[in-house]
Protein backbone atom coordinates (compact mmCIF):
# COMPACT_ATOMS: atom_id res chain seq x y z
CA UNK A 1 0.00 0.00 0.00
CA UNK A 2 3.01 2.23 -0.24
CA UNK A 3 1.62 4.41 -3.19
CA UNK A 4 3.91 7.32 -3.80
CA UNK A 5 0.17 9.47 -4.10
CA UNK A 6 -3.13 9.81 -2.61
CA UNK A 7 -5.94 9.38 -4.82
CA UNK A 8 -9.01 12.07 -4.53
CA UNK A 9 -12.02 10.99 -6.60
CA UNK A 10 -15.24 12.89 -6.29
CA UNK A 11 -18.79 11.15 -8.85
CA UNK A 12 -21.57 12.65 -10.26
CA UNK A 13 -24.31 10.09 -11.09
CA UNK A 14 -27.30 9.94 -12.62
CA UNK A 15 -29.81 7.91 -12.44
CA UNK A 16 -33.52 7.36 -13.72
CA UNK A 17 -36.43 7.75 -11.40
CA UNK A 18 -38.80 4.43 -11.64
CA UNK A 19 -42.06 6.43 -12.77
CA UNK A 20 -44.29 5.68 -15.26
CA UNK A 21 -43.97 8.54 -17.21
CA UNK A 22 -42.04 11.40 -18.26
CA UNK A 23 -41.30 14.63 -16.22
CA UNK A 24 -42.69 17.40 -17.76
CA UNK A 25 -45.08 15.55 -20.25
CA UNK A 26 -47.61 12.55 -20.47
CA UNK A 27 -45.55 9.59 -22.21
CA UNK A 28 -44.15 6.55 -21.57
CA UNK A 29 -41.12 5.61 -19.84
CA UNK A 30 -41.08 2.50 -20.35
CA UNK A 31 -37.85 0.92 -21.76
CA UNK A 32 -36.90 -1.15 -24.94
CA UNK A 33 -39.96 0.21 -27.18
CA UNK A 34 -39.70 1.07 -30.96
CA UNK A 35 -37.70 4.34 -31.70
CA UNK A 36 -39.59 7.49 -31.32
CA UNK A 37 -43.09 5.98 -30.07
CA UNK A 38 -42.62 7.45 -26.86
CA UNK A 39 -42.88 11.04 -27.50
CA UNK A 40 -44.85 14.12 -27.51
CA UNK A 41 -44.46 17.86 -28.82
CA UNK A 42 -43.73 18.49 -25.44
CA UNK A 43 -40.54 16.30 -24.96
CA UNK A 44 -39.25 16.95 -28.73
CA UNK A 45 -39.32 20.42 -27.41
CA UNK A 46 -42.14 21.77 -30.47
CA UNK A 47 -42.86 25.63 -29.70
CA UNK A 48 -45.72 26.56 -27.88
CA UNK A 49 -46.24 23.94 -25.28
CA UNK A 50 -46.50 24.22 -21.64
CA UNK A 51 -44.61 21.47 -19.13
CA UNK A 52 -46.10 20.35 -15.64
CA UNK A 53 -44.08 18.83 -12.98
CA UNK A 54 -44.52 15.38 -12.42
CA UNK A 55 -45.43 15.19 -8.98
CA UNK A 56 -44.38 11.59 -8.48
CA UNK A 57 -41.42 12.38 -9.74
CA UNK A 58 -40.90 15.06 -7.03
CA UNK A 59 -41.40 12.69 -4.57
CA UNK A 60 -39.03 10.05 -5.36
CA UNK A 61 -36.34 12.38 -5.54
CA UNK A 62 -37.41 13.72 -2.44
CA UNK A 63 -37.70 10.36 -0.86
CA UNK A 64 -33.80 9.89 -1.88
CA UNK A 65 -32.32 12.98 -0.57
CA UNK A 66 -34.20 12.28 2.64
CA UNK A 67 -32.37 8.93 2.84
CA UNK A 68 -29.28 10.61 1.85
CA UNK A 69 -29.51 12.70 5.05
CA UNK A 70 -29.83 15.64 2.46
CA UNK A 71 -31.46 19.01 3.71
CA UNK A 72 -34.33 19.79 2.04
CA UNK A 73 -34.95 23.04 0.11
CA UNK A 74 -38.54 24.46 1.08
CA UNK A 75 -38.69 26.54 -2.23
CA UNK A 76 -37.03 25.48 -5.48
CA UNK A 77 -36.69 26.50 -9.28
CA UNK A 78 -36.02 24.73 -12.38
CA UNK A 79 -33.37 26.18 -14.61
CA UNK A 80 -32.32 25.84 -18.78
CA UNK A 81 -29.47 24.49 -19.30
CA UNK A 82 -28.59 25.73 -23.18
CA UNK A 83 -26.26 23.77 -25.44
CA UNK A 84 -26.88 22.03 -28.69
CA UNK A 85 -26.78 18.48 -29.75
CA UNK A 86 -28.71 16.47 -31.92
CA UNK A 87 -30.22 14.56 -29.43
CA UNK A 88 -31.56 17.88 -27.67
CA UNK A 89 -34.24 18.95 -30.01
CA UNK A 90 -35.31 21.99 -27.20
CA UNK A 91 -31.62 23.19 -27.68
CA UNK A 92 -32.00 23.45 -23.64
CA UNK A 93 -32.50 20.41 -20.59
CA UNK A 94 -34.26 21.96 -17.76
CA UNK A 95 -32.55 21.03 -14.98
CA UNK A 96 -32.07 22.99 -11.34
CA UNK A 97 -29.01 25.42 -10.93
CA UNK A 98 -28.90 27.67 -8.34
CA UNK A 99 -31.52 26.69 -6.13
CA UNK A 100 -31.51 22.48 -6.56
CA UNK A 101 -33.97 20.89 -3.78
CA UNK A 102 -31.79 19.30 -1.82
CA UNK A 103 -27.89 19.48 -0.85
CA UNK A 104 -25.74 18.40 1.69
CA UNK A 105 -26.16 14.67 3.14
CA UNK A 106 -23.78 11.58 3.20
CA UNK A 107 -23.67 8.17 1.88
CA UNK A 108 -21.26 5.86 4.07
CA UNK A 109 -19.71 3.10 2.84
CA UNK A 110 -17.95 0.11 4.34
CA UNK A 111 -14.29 0.05 3.29
CA UNK A 112 -11.06 -1.95 4.53
CA UNK A 113 -8.96 0.82 3.62
CA UNK A 114 -10.66 3.46 6.12
CA UNK A 115 -9.72 3.92 9.52
CA UNK A 116 -12.62 1.84 11.49
CA UNK A 117 -13.59 0.43 8.05
CA UNK A 118 -16.33 2.64 7.49
CA UNK A 119 -15.60 5.83 5.01
CA UNK A 120 -18.34 8.55 5.06
CA UNK A 121 -19.00 10.00 1.86
CA UNK A 122 -20.21 13.63 1.51
CA UNK A 123 -23.00 14.52 -0.89
CA UNK A 124 -22.93 18.24 -2.02
CA UNK A 125 -25.65 18.22 -3.84
CA UNK A 126 -28.83 16.01 -5.15
CA UNK A 127 -31.00 17.94 -8.29
CA UNK A 128 -33.66 16.75 -10.31
CA UNK A 129 -33.24 16.80 -14.10
CA UNK A 130 -34.42 15.65 -17.41
CA UNK A 131 -32.68 13.29 -19.61
CA UNK A 132 -31.50 13.99 -23.13
CA UNK A 133 -32.42 11.71 -26.04
CA UNK A 134 -30.17 8.76 -27.33
CA UNK A 135 -28.22 9.24 -30.71
CA UNK A 136 -27.39 5.51 -31.77
CA UNK A 137 -24.29 5.24 -34.20
CA UNK A 138 -23.88 2.52 -36.88
CA UNK A 139 -25.87 0.19 -34.18
CA UNK A 140 -27.01 -1.30 -36.80
CA UNK A 141 -24.37 -3.25 -38.80
CA UNK A 142 -23.01 -2.26 -42.45
CA UNK A 143 -25.69 1.08 -41.97
CA UNK A 144 -23.20 4.50 -41.86
CA UNK A 145 -25.29 7.24 -40.77
CA UNK A 146 -26.60 7.90 -37.25
CA UNK A 147 -30.21 8.07 -35.85
CA UNK A 148 -31.68 9.46 -32.77
CA UNK A 149 -34.58 8.27 -30.29
CA UNK A 150 -36.27 10.75 -28.54
CA UNK A 151 -38.16 8.28 -26.12
CA UNK A 152 -35.81 9.07 -23.63
CA UNK A 153 -35.47 12.46 -23.88
CA UNK A 154 -37.52 13.90 -20.84
CA UNK A 155 -37.18 11.42 -18.55
CA UNK A 156 -37.02 12.16 -14.96
CA UNK A 157 -33.24 12.08 -13.55
CA UNK A 158 -31.72 12.42 -10.31
CA UNK A 159 -28.25 13.82 -10.08
CA UNK A 160 -26.09 12.71 -7.26
CA UNK A 161 -22.65 14.65 -6.96
CA UNK A 162 -20.54 13.82 -4.05
CA UNK A 163 -17.34 15.32 -2.49
CA UNK A 164 -14.18 14.20 -3.60
CA UNK A 165 -14.71 12.22 -0.34
CA UNK A 166 -13.29 8.66 -2.17
CA UNK A 167 -10.21 7.80 -1.98
CA UNK A 168 -9.61 4.71 -4.33
CA UNK A 169 -11.19 2.86 -7.03
CA UNK A 170 -12.59 -0.06 -5.19
CA UNK A 171 -13.74 2.89 -2.88
CA UNK A 172 -15.73 4.33 -5.65
CA UNK A 173 -17.20 0.82 -6.54
CA UNK A 174 -18.31 0.35 -3.10
CA UNK A 175 -20.30 3.44 -3.10
CA UNK A 176 -22.02 2.86 -6.30
CA UNK A 177 -22.97 -0.69 -5.27
CA UNK A 178 -24.17 1.11 -2.19
CA UNK A 179 -26.40 4.00 -3.29
CA UNK A 180 -27.49 0.96 -5.73
CA UNK A 181 -28.97 -0.70 -3.49
CA UNK A 182 -30.45 2.03 -1.71
CA UNK A 183 -31.82 3.07 -4.62
CA UNK A 184 -33.21 -0.25 -5.03
CA UNK A 185 -34.53 -0.45 -1.33
CA UNK A 186 -36.24 3.07 -1.85
CA UNK A 187 -37.98 1.73 -4.69
CA UNK A 188 -36.78 4.69 -6.13
CA UNK A 189 -34.77 3.16 -9.55
CA UNK A 190 -33.56 0.25 -11.01
CA UNK A 191 -29.86 1.20 -11.53
CA UNK A 192 -30.07 -0.70 -14.25
CA UNK A 193 -26.87 0.42 -15.80
CA UNK A 194 -26.89 -1.81 -19.55
CA UNK A 195 -30.51 0.25 -19.74
CA UNK A 196 -28.65 3.84 -18.86
CA UNK A 197 -31.03 4.26 -15.83
CA UNK A 198 -27.16 4.48 -14.19
CA UNK A 199 -24.55 6.46 -14.96
CA UNK A 200 -21.30 7.86 -14.09
CA UNK A 201 -18.73 10.25 -14.46
CA UNK A 202 -15.99 10.66 -12.22
CA UNK A 203 -14.01 12.92 -11.33
CA UNK A 204 -10.22 12.41 -9.94
CA UNK A 205 -6.68 13.51 -9.44
CA UNK A 206 -3.74 12.65 -7.50
CA UNK A 207 -2.03 14.23 -4.48
CA UNK A 208 1.70 12.80 -5.32
CA UNK A 209 3.85 12.63 -2.24
CA UNK A 210 7.16 15.15 -2.62
CA UNK A 211 9.82 16.33 -0.19
CA UNK A 212 7.94 19.81 -0.58
CA UNK A 213 4.63 18.34 0.77
CA UNK A 214 1.85 16.84 -1.53
CA UNK A 215 1.32 18.42 -5.22
CA UNK A 216 -2.09 18.36 -6.70
CA UNK A 217 -2.03 17.09 -10.38
CA UNK A 218 -5.23 18.41 -12.79
CA UNK A 219 -8.66 16.93 -12.02
CA UNK A 220 -9.63 15.25 -14.84
CA UNK A 221 -13.13 14.07 -15.22
CA UNK A 222 -13.65 10.23 -16.64
CA UNK A 223 -16.59 9.31 -18.90
CA UNK A 224 -18.30 6.49 -20.89
CA UNK A 225 -17.68 3.73 -18.00
CA UNK A 226 -20.33 1.49 -18.54
CA UNK A 227 -20.08 -0.88 -15.65
CA UNK A 228 -18.96 -0.46 -12.12
CA UNK A 229 -16.32 -2.87 -13.12
CA UNK A 230 -15.20 -0.40 -15.41
CA UNK A 231 -15.25 2.41 -12.87
CA UNK A 232 -12.79 0.88 -10.30
CA UNK A 233 -11.11 -0.34 -14.21
CA UNK A 234 -10.98 2.81 -15.69
CA UNK A 235 -10.24 5.46 -12.36
CA UNK A 236 -7.31 3.25 -11.73
CA UNK A 237 -5.62 3.42 -14.78
CA UNK A 238 -6.44 7.10 -14.54
CA UNK A 239 -4.73 7.80 -11.06
CA UNK A 240 -1.45 5.55 -12.66
CA UNK A 241 -1.58 7.73 -15.77
CA UNK A 242 -2.08 11.39 -14.24
CA UNK A 243 1.07 9.66 -11.87
CA UNK A 244 2.98 8.77 -14.63
CA UNK A 245 2.27 12.28 -16.56
CA UNK A 246 3.80 13.71 -13.23
CA UNK A 247 6.66 12.05 -13.23
CA UNK A 248 7.17 13.42 -17.01
CA UNK A 249 6.58 16.84 -16.60
CA UNK A 250 8.33 16.99 -13.12
CA UNK A 251 6.55 19.90 -11.64
CA UNK A 252 3.18 21.34 -10.77
CA UNK A 253 1.43 21.73 -13.84
CA UNK A 254 -0.49 25.08 -12.62
CA UNK A 255 -3.70 26.42 -13.81
CA UNK A 256 -4.63 23.48 -16.28
CA UNK A 257 -8.25 23.53 -17.35
CA UNK A 258 -9.99 20.40 -16.33
CA UNK A 259 -9.74 17.56 -18.83
CA UNK A 260 -11.95 15.20 -19.85
CA UNK A 261 -11.02 11.73 -21.00
CA UNK A 262 -13.34 8.85 -21.75
CA UNK A 263 -12.27 5.39 -20.98
CA UNK A 264 -11.86 2.95 -23.93
CA UNK A 265 -13.23 -0.44 -22.46
CA UNK A 266 -11.12 -2.21 -25.49
CA UNK A 267 -7.87 -0.75 -24.86
CA UNK A 268 -8.86 -0.20 -21.17
CA UNK A 269 -7.29 2.85 -21.32
CA UNK A 270 -8.82 6.35 -21.03
CA UNK A 271 -8.46 9.19 -23.93
CA UNK A 272 -9.23 12.76 -24.20
CA UNK A 273 -12.25 14.30 -25.29
CA UNK A 274 -13.54 18.16 -25.77
CA UNK A 275 -12.03 20.43 -22.95
CA UNK A 276 -15.34 20.43 -20.58
CA UNK A 277 -17.79 23.66 -20.52
CA UNK A 278 -17.76 26.08 -17.75
CA UNK A 279 -20.91 26.77 -16.33
CA UNK A 280 -20.78 30.16 -17.75
CA UNK A 281 -21.07 28.14 -20.92
CA UNK A 282 -24.65 26.82 -20.70
CA UNK A 283 -26.26 29.87 -20.17
CA UNK A 284 -28.43 28.86 -17.36
CA UNK A 285 -31.29 30.97 -16.53
CA UNK A 286 -34.56 30.51 -14.81
CA UNK A 287 -37.16 28.39 -16.74
CA UNK A 288 -40.04 30.91 -17.78
CA UNK A 289 -43.02 27.68 -18.00
CA UNK A 290 -42.49 26.08 -15.04
CA UNK A 291 -43.82 27.51 -11.31
CA UNK A 292 -41.07 26.64 -8.44
CA UNK A 293 -42.09 24.01 -6.32
CA UNK A 294 -43.03 24.54 -2.18
CA UNK A 295 -42.49 21.78 0.05
CA UNK A 296 -43.84 21.61 3.31
CA UNK A 297 -42.56 20.27 6.73
CA UNK A 298 -45.43 18.06 6.34
CA UNK A 299 -44.55 16.73 3.43
CA UNK A 300 -40.98 16.10 4.21
CA UNK A 301 -41.94 13.99 7.78
CA UNK A 302 -44.32 12.43 5.57
CA UNK A 303 -41.56 11.17 3.14
CA UNK A 304 -39.52 10.43 6.22
CA UNK A 305 -41.76 8.39 7.90
CA UNK A 306 -42.16 6.20 4.27
CA UNK A 307 -38.53 5.36 4.35
CA UNK A 308 -39.12 2.11 6.34
CA UNK A 309 -35.48 0.74 7.15
CA UNK A 310 -32.37 1.29 5.34
CA UNK A 311 -29.84 -1.26 3.96
CA UNK A 312 -26.61 0.03 7.09
CA UNK A 313 -29.40 0.23 9.86
CA UNK A 314 -30.39 -3.23 8.42
CA UNK A 315 -26.90 -4.48 8.40
CA UNK A 316 -26.53 -3.29 11.99
CA UNK A 317 -29.65 -4.51 13.44
CA UNK A 318 -29.09 -7.94 12.00
CA UNK A 319 -25.52 -8.30 13.65
CA UNK A 320 -27.22 -7.58 16.53
CA UNK A 321 -30.12 -9.27 16.74
CA UNK A 322 -28.67 -12.63 15.11
CA UNK A 323 -25.40 -12.70 16.40
CA UNK A 324 -23.89 -13.35 12.52
CA UNK A 325 -20.68 -11.89 10.71
CA UNK A 326 -20.94 -8.18 8.89
CA UNK A 327 -19.99 -10.43 5.88
CA UNK A 328 -22.90 -12.55 6.61
CA UNK A 329 -25.17 -9.50 7.15
CA UNK A 330 -23.67 -7.80 4.15
CA UNK A 331 -25.00 -10.75 1.91
CA UNK A 332 -28.59 -10.81 2.72
CA UNK A 333 -28.81 -7.42 2.98
CA UNK A 334 -27.43 -6.91 -0.71
CA UNK A 335 -30.15 -9.53 -1.60
CA UNK A 336 -32.77 -6.83 -1.04
CA UNK A 337 -35.46 -6.72 1.34
CA UNK A 338 -37.89 -9.99 0.19
CA UNK A 339 -34.55 -11.92 1.06
CA UNK A 340 -34.07 -10.17 4.82
CA UNK A 341 -37.33 -11.23 5.40
CA UNK A 342 -37.51 -14.50 4.39
CA UNK A 343 -33.67 -14.79 6.39
CA UNK A 344 -35.10 -13.50 9.83
CA UNK A 345 -38.12 -15.50 9.57
CA UNK A 346 -36.02 -18.45 9.55
CA UNK A 347 -33.90 -17.48 11.81
CA UNK A 348 -36.63 -16.94 14.12
CA UNK A 349 -38.45 -20.16 13.82
CA UNK A 350 -34.67 -22.10 14.10
CA UNK A 351 -33.52 -19.80 16.68
CA UNK A 352 -29.67 -19.79 15.28
CA UNK A 353 -28.95 -16.87 13.36
CA UNK A 354 -25.62 -18.16 12.71
CA UNK A 355 -27.44 -21.24 10.87
CA UNK A 356 -29.90 -19.37 9.08
CA UNK A 357 -27.52 -17.19 7.89
CA UNK A 358 -25.53 -20.19 6.47
CA UNK A 359 -28.22 -21.80 4.95
CA UNK A 360 -29.55 -18.94 2.87
CA UNK A 361 -26.12 -17.98 1.85
CA UNK A 362 -25.08 -21.15 0.75
CA UNK A 363 -27.94 -24.01 0.04
CA UNK A 364 -31.03 -21.00 -0.80
CA UNK A 365 -28.47 -18.49 -2.92
CA UNK A 366 -26.78 -21.13 -4.79
CA UNK A 367 -30.38 -22.05 -5.96
CA UNK A 368 -31.89 -18.78 -6.68
CA UNK A 369 -28.52 -18.28 -8.91
CA UNK A 370 -28.76 -21.80 -10.76
CA UNK A 371 -32.52 -20.76 -11.60
CA UNK A 372 -32.04 -16.88 -12.17
CA UNK A 373 -34.71 -16.14 -9.89
CA UNK A 374 -35.67 -14.24 -6.76
CA UNK A 375 -36.45 -15.14 -3.53
CA UNK A 376 -40.31 -14.62 -4.20
CA UNK A 377 -39.68 -17.22 -6.50
CA UNK A 378 -38.00 -19.73 -4.70
CA UNK A 379 -40.67 -22.69 -4.40
CA UNK A 380 -39.37 -23.83 -0.47
CA UNK A 381 -40.70 -21.28 2.37
CA UNK A 382 -39.00 -19.98 5.19
CA UNK A 383 -41.74 -22.16 7.22
CA UNK A 384 -40.66 -25.37 5.39
CA UNK A 385 -36.70 -24.81 5.76
CA UNK A 386 -37.11 -23.49 9.35
CA UNK A 387 -38.48 -27.35 9.97
CA UNK A 388 -35.56 -28.73 8.43
CA UNK A 389 -32.99 -26.71 10.14
CA UNK A 390 -34.63 -27.53 13.25
CA UNK A 391 -33.76 -31.08 12.83
CA UNK A 392 -30.09 -30.11 11.85
CA UNK A 393 -30.09 -27.79 15.12
CA UNK A 394 -31.39 -30.78 17.35
CA UNK A 395 -28.68 -33.18 15.73
CA UNK A 396 -31.58 -35.51 14.67
CA UNK A 397 -29.75 -34.91 10.46
CA UNK A 398 -26.11 -34.44 9.55
CA UNK A 399 -25.44 -31.48 7.60
CA UNK A 400 -25.00 -33.82 4.88
CA UNK A 401 -27.83 -35.12 4.88
CA UNK A 402 -29.64 -31.87 5.40
CA UNK A 403 -28.51 -31.00 2.02
CA UNK A 404 -30.00 -34.27 0.82
CA UNK A 405 -33.43 -33.77 2.46
CA UNK A 406 -33.09 -30.07 0.89
CA UNK A 407 -32.63 -31.32 -2.59
CA UNK A 408 -35.74 -33.47 -2.02
CA UNK A 409 -38.17 -30.96 -0.90
CA UNK A 410 -36.35 -28.60 -3.63
CA UNK A 411 -37.56 -31.39 -6.30
CA UNK A 412 -40.62 -33.04 -5.08
CA UNK A 413 -42.17 -29.83 -2.76
CA UNK A 414 -42.35 -32.38 0.24
CA UNK A 415 -42.23 -31.21 3.86
CA UNK A 416 -38.93 -31.79 5.60
CA UNK A 417 -40.32 -34.58 7.36
CA UNK A 418 -41.86 -36.26 4.46
CA UNK A 419 -38.61 -35.78 2.27
CA UNK A 420 -36.76 -37.27 5.56
CA UNK A 421 -39.32 -40.15 5.82
CA UNK A 422 -39.04 -41.00 1.65
CA UNK A 423 -35.13 -40.53 1.66
CA UNK A 424 -35.45 -43.65 4.28
CA UNK A 425 -33.58 -41.12 7.16
CA UNK A 426 -33.80 -43.16 10.56
CA UNK A 427 -32.34 -40.83 13.48
CA UNK A 428 -30.22 -43.22 15.50
CA UNK A 429 -30.56 -42.54 19.49
CA UNK A 430 -27.47 -41.37 21.64
CA UNK A 431 -27.15 -44.68 23.21
CA UNK A 432 -27.38 -46.97 20.31
CA UNK A 433 -24.46 -44.33 18.97
CA UNK A 434 -22.62 -44.78 21.95
CA UNK A 435 -22.71 -48.67 22.29
CA UNK A 436 -21.24 -48.84 18.66
CA UNK A 437 -18.27 -46.24 19.55
CA UNK A 438 -17.24 -48.50 22.78
CA UNK A 439 -17.57 -51.67 20.23
CA UNK A 440 -15.12 -49.99 17.57
CA UNK A 441 -12.93 -48.39 20.18
CA UNK A 442 -12.58 -51.54 21.58
CA UNK A 443 -11.51 -53.96 18.23
CA UNK A 444 -9.25 -50.92 17.04
CA UNK A 445 -6.46 -50.56 19.72
CA UNK A 446 -3.97 -49.31 16.65
CA UNK A 447 -6.21 -46.67 15.86
CA UNK A 448 -6.72 -46.02 19.57
CA UNK A 449 -3.06 -45.83 20.28
CA UNK A 450 -2.56 -43.62 17.09
CA UNK A 451 -5.09 -40.80 18.64
CA UNK A 452 -3.53 -41.06 21.68
CA UNK A 453 0.00 -40.28 20.11
CA UNK A 454 -1.86 -37.03 18.79
CA UNK A 455 -3.15 -38.45 14.88
CA UNK A 456 -6.31 -37.20 15.89
CA UNK A 457 -7.64 -37.84 12.16
CA UNK A 458 -6.70 -41.44 12.60
CA UNK A 459 -10.41 -41.29 14.21
CA UNK A 460 -12.28 -40.92 10.83
CA UNK A 461 -11.17 -44.76 10.57
CA UNK A 462 -13.51 -45.70 13.16
CA UNK A 463 -16.25 -43.00 11.60
CA UNK A 464 -16.13 -45.01 8.23
CA UNK A 465 -16.48 -48.08 10.16
CA UNK A 466 -19.62 -47.19 12.03
CA UNK A 467 -21.29 -45.70 8.65
CA UNK A 468 -20.75 -49.19 7.30
CA UNK A 469 -22.54 -50.72 10.09
CA UNK A 470 -25.13 -47.94 10.38
CA UNK A 471 -25.68 -45.85 7.61
CA UNK A 472 -28.08 -43.76 9.54
CA UNK A 473 -25.24 -43.08 12.31
CA UNK A 474 -24.39 -38.86 12.33
CA UNK A 475 -20.45 -38.92 11.32
CA UNK A 476 -20.17 -36.22 13.59
CA UNK A 477 -21.68 -37.98 16.84
CA UNK A 478 -19.51 -40.92 16.04
CA UNK A 479 -16.37 -38.96 15.69
CA UNK A 480 -17.05 -36.75 19.38
CA UNK A 481 -18.55 -39.95 20.96
CA UNK A 482 -15.12 -41.99 19.88
CA UNK A 483 -12.79 -39.16 21.03
CA UNK A 484 -14.16 -39.14 23.95
CA UNK A 485 -13.53 -42.38 24.68
CA UNK A 486 -10.31 -42.69 24.12
CA UNK A 487 -9.74 -39.46 26.08
CA UNK A 488 -10.68 -41.28 28.92
CA UNK A 489 -8.60 -44.45 28.38
ZN1 LIG B 1 -43.78 13.63 -24.17
MN1 LIG C 1 -26.91 16.38 -15.17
Amino acid sequence: MARPYEIIIGLEVHVQLLTESKLFCGCSTRFGAPPNTQTCPICVGMPGVLPVMNRKAFQLALKTACALGCEIARFTKWDRKNYYYPDLPKNYQISQYDLPFSRGGYLDIRSPEAEGGKRRIGIIRVHLEEDAGKSMHDERAGQADSRIDLNRAGTPLLEIVTRPDIRSPAEAKLFLQELKLLLNYLEVSDCNMQEGSLRVDANINIRVFTDDGPVPTPIVEVKNMNSFRAVERALAYEAERQYQEFLETGHRLGDVPKQTRGWDEDAQITRPQRTKEESSDYRYFPEPDLVPVVVTDEEIEAIRQSLGELPAQIRERLEATYGITPYDSDVIVSQGRAFVNYFERLAGICGEGKLAANWVQQEVLRVLNERQIGIEAFPISAEALGELLCMIRDRKLDHRRGREVFARMLATGESASGAVAALGFVEVPDEEIEALCRQLVAENPKTVADVKAGKIKAVGGLVGQAKKINPHVDPAKVRDFCLRLISQM
